[in-house]
């Protein structure tokens, strides 16, 4: 249970976070777990390793952590994972995150609070999250024939997907859906038109996102998942019309407004379209792993801080503030991916570990 003490009003904000290249720093991914109930072909193993339970953040380290983030300035919080809404009584930590967000009560306040998610669990908690105070939702769907959905989740249910996302849909949650472009999997006309339709009759935007070298995924090629989206926004201008808009998310994503759907659609075009440039996020794994790039090594350890010994029983957040900041000041201007035929990962860790 997150406590009173834990559940506390923020200290008056104390400076942002900026990193080397003089970005502020306003956006934090969160994750809780590396645990999920599928097995997407391009984020993980057959049969994962998970991490030991005691490597794991308490719910109550990862509230800490997102505290000391928001009295920096950080204004939006998306929690992650692996399978967020796998996590143990995960609405206590986006309850009490929730209440970050009301500005009359702290100095410094969460702007949003968001989450990614397979939708695998969202018809069970579509309310509860609405009701702790999150609006917006993504939802990874990379087909909607259920043979292949099954194919590259490796025995996910589409009707479990679907009737979530109609869930978080009539719950009040806006959706935008999440798809990773896989070569001769997902990418045809017809898989791609469907997916365009069904999400301009839904009401959600849709974002593209290229296959990133990210950890061992067992037999799996990343040359032959490899798709760029240079080739697949080429594709869908043919039998679309895509109109300029001045949409952004703060991330690497370049959005385009598709008259027909109504809706717009997002590229992560990392590999064939570098748009680090304007990116202001971090990343905090379920290990308290600070990564403030997702294509680099690099990071910085906050688990030994949050668990070392408290003088006098009094809890210190400076310690841990510096070290974020100096963690942050090494964000590089971008990533370091390369996807050829050496199949090297870019990095390590996989996603699932990292926080997608
Ligand atoms: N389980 C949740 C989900 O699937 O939405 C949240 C975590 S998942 C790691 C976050 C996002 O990362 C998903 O949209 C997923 O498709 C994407 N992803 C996972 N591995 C990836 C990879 N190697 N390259 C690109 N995207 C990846
Ligand atoms: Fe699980 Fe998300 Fe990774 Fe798929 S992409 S295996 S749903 S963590």
């Amino acid at each position: 249970m997150l406590t009173n003490k834990e559940t506390a009003p923020l200290p008056s904000a104390p400076s942002r976070f900026v990193d080397g290249c003089g970005r502020t720093i306003r956006y934090l991914r969160l994750s809780v777990t590396d645990r999920c109930d599928l097995r997407c072909r391009y984020c993980m193993a057959e049969r994962p390793t998970f991490l030991p339970k005691q490597d794991i953040l308490t719910l109550e380290e990862l509230y800490r952590i997102s505290c000391l983030f928001v009295s920096h300035g950080i204004e939006t919080i998306r929690i992650t994972g692996g399978e967020p809404l796998v996590r143990k009584n995960l609405m206590e930590l986006l309850r009490a995150l929730g209440g970050l967000l009301d500005a009359s009560a702290h100095c410094a306040s969460l702007k949003s609070l968001t989450l990614t998610s397979n939708g695998t669990q969202l018809e069970r908690y579509a309310e509860e999250l609405f009701d702790c105070g999150i609006r917006r939702v993504n939802v990874s769907l990379d087909s909607l024939d259920s043979e292949t959905f099954s194919h590259l989740t490796r025995g996910g249910s589409l009707a479990i997907v679907q009737a979530g996302i109609d869930a978080a849909l009539k719950a009040g949650l806006q959706v935008k859906i999440n798809c990773v472009a896989l070569a001769g999997t997902n990418v045809c006309e017809q898989e791609v038109d469907r997916l365009l339709s069904w999400c301009g009759e839904k009401g959600c935007d849709l974002t593209f996102i290229e296959v990133m070298p990210m950890g061992d995924i067992g037999n799996e090629k990343r040359l032959d998942q490899f798709y760029p989206l240079t080739e697949l926004r080429r594709s869908i201008a043919q039998r679309w019309t895509l109109e300029q808009t001045a949409y952004r998310s703060g991330g690497p994503a370049r959005y385009t407004r598709c008259a027909e759907m109504g809706q717009n659609i997002g590229f992560i075009s990392p590999l064939t379209e570098n748009f680090c440039d304007g990116c202001t996020r971090v990343r905090v794994t379920c290990t308290g792993m600070l990564y403030p790039c997702l294509g680099q090594e690099s990071g910085g350890d906050l688990r030994e801080l949050l668990r070392a010994p408290q003088r006098d029983g009094m809890r210190s957040d400076s310690a841990l503030s510096d070290r974020i900041a100096s963690v942050i000041t090494k964000k590089t201007r971008g990533h370091d991916f390369v996807i050829d035929g050496s199949e090297r990962a870019g990095v390590s860790r996989t996603m699932n570990a990292t926080g997608g």
